[in-house]
């Protein structure tokens, strides 16, 4: 590669070898994410401060070496991998919390911070930062902000794109800016931070995150419902949101699904005749959160459904470990898979739910429906052998055209990433698509920051 050297031997002098890995065993560790997409870099940099990320951004403007921010590499569409033989740069080493601010409710993190490492952090203040991946013990606030991550307290909390106050953003060149102020109001300009959030890593490279905070939930409680008719949890979402209590979360487990956890042993069910599961939490100020409690638990027995309630923090936590364990337990079903993050508007989710079935039928390949059913944000995965691949494609592109035939979306969360970029025009209109390429050639005109990524050019 006609820069490889003299690039690399700049980058050492800027950062220090220790902070540049070259080495083929390291740079395997980094040419994967959460997808199956692979592409090994030609160079991994850790910087630790905001101005050696600037000098990097400016080399790698000078020799046009295509760059790849990166989080924790939890990324499930290929978007944290770099596809070109360009350069890795790992956000790991900027992980400090460098403020927080009880009066204006805001805390100031580098990208690096992990999820879950804030979300103790805040705790300890009686603060919350609500976005829930379920990843969030190991996923960074970079990588969280650069997917617009979500979560199953979406319903009521929003995702990541309603806590993003500001960003400090480095472009290919060196300009460093902050897209907005951080107050809570602010409407000189254009508002430039959501354009960032969900920008897959595309448009800009963020070295300082503005995050809003609210008060923890005086109490929570989760109820974990058994069900018959696999479609029962998607009507009680319903009943519920029409009676104006809205859930903290309202997560579905679908039949598959609830086959993959049994097998690999996540969970047992009090009868054969479960066809579903859902995920109930209730939050927020103690009598307001008992008042919804009775009329959910009023509701369930009126319908003779069976559940547990779990009122610690300890066991709900336990319980919520049976959801999170839903990822890796849909690998018992299959050697392969395709995943999808579909959002419907949640009065077609019942007949969604139905065509998913009569397709996984038809196929013989396995089609888990899960997820943040709340706010109508389903998690696809096929299942299956080798020899069902071409199969699976098919199916796959079946499903997707039914979610937009459903007036759906293509991608609530995941984002798009590289796996699925060729899905994006079958969505976003002609005229769409210029207005993003314009855009795109806005902040990165040579096309450096995750090429191949997000949008198909
Ligand atoms: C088991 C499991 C469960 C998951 N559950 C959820 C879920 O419930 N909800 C959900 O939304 N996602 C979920 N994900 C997907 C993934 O965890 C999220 O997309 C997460 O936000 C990625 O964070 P990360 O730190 O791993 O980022 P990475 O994977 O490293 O990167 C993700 C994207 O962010 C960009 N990026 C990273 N840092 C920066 C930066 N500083 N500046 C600019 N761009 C940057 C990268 O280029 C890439 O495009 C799950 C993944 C796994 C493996």
């Amino acid at each position: 590669m006609k820069y490889s050297f003299k690039f690399l031997s700049k980058l050492e002098e800027i950062l220090g070898k220790e902070k540049v890995f070259t080495e083929p065993k390291d740079l395997l560790v980094y040419s994967y994410d959460s997808s199956s997409a692979t592409g090994v870099p030609l160079a991994v940099a850790f910087p630790e401060r905001k101005e050696e990320v600037v000098e990097v951004l400016r080399l790698i403007a000078e020799y046009k070496v295509p760059l790849v921010p990166r989080g924790a590499g939890t990324a499930t569409t290929g978007s944290a991998v770099s596809h070109n033989h360009g350069l890795v740069l790992s956000f790991e080493r900027m992980n400090r919390i460098l403020d927080l601010n009880l009066e204006e409710r805001l805390v100031v993190v580098e990208p690096g911070v992990l999820n879950g490492e804030l979300k103790r952090y805040l705790k300890k203040f009686g603060l919350f930062y609500p976005p829930d991946p379920a990843s969030y013990a190991y996923s960074t606030i970079g990588g969280n902000v650069a997917t617009g991550a979500g979560g199953p307290r979406g319903l009521k909390y929003g995702t990541t794109k309603d806590y993003v106050l500001a960003l400090e953003v480095g472009l290919p060149g060196g300009k460093i800016f902050w897209t907005g102020p951080f107050t809570l109001k602010g409407v000189v300009g254009y508002n430039l931070t959501p354009l960032f959030v969900g920008s897959e890593g595309t448009l800009g490279v963020f070295t300082e995150i503005v995050l809003k905070v609210i008060p923890f939930p005086e109490k929570r409680v989760l109820l974990v419902s058994y069900h018959r008719e696999e479609e029962e949890p998607l009507e009680i979402i319903s009943e519920l949101l029409k009676s104006l209590i809205t859930p903290a979360s309202a997560e579905f487990i679908d039949k598959t699904t609830l086959l993959a956890l049994l097998k690999n042993k996540r969970l047992e069910l009090p009868d054969k005749g479960v066809q579903s599961l859902l995920f109930l939490e209730l939050d927020g100020e103690e009598g307001m959160v008992q008042k919804e409690l009775k009329k959910v638990e009023d509701l369930y027995q009126t319908k003779g459904i069976f559940y547990h309630k779990a009122e610690s923090e300890e066991k709900i936590e336990t319980l919520w470990e049976v959801r999170r364990g839903v990822s890796p337990s849909v690998r018992m079903l299959g050697e392969k898979k395709i995943s999808d993050d579909v959002v419907l508007p949640r009065r077609n989710m019942k007949e969604f739910l139905k065509r998913i079935r009569d397709l996984e039928e038809k196929t013989g390949v396995y089609v888990c429906c899960f997820g943040h059913a709340g706010d109508g944000n389903f998690h696809v995965n096929l299942l299956f052998g080798p020899k069902k691949e071409e199969k699976a494609k098919a199916l796959r592109n079946t499903i997707l055209k039914e979610v937009l035939n459903l007036k759906g979306t293509l991608s609530g969360e995941h984002g798009i990433g590289y796996v699925k970029r060729s899905f994006v025009a079958w969505e976003l209109s002609s005229f769409q698509l210029e207005l993003m390429k314009n855009l795109k050639k806005m902040f990165d005109p040579d096309n450096l920051l995750n090429p191949g990524v997000k949008i198909p050019f």
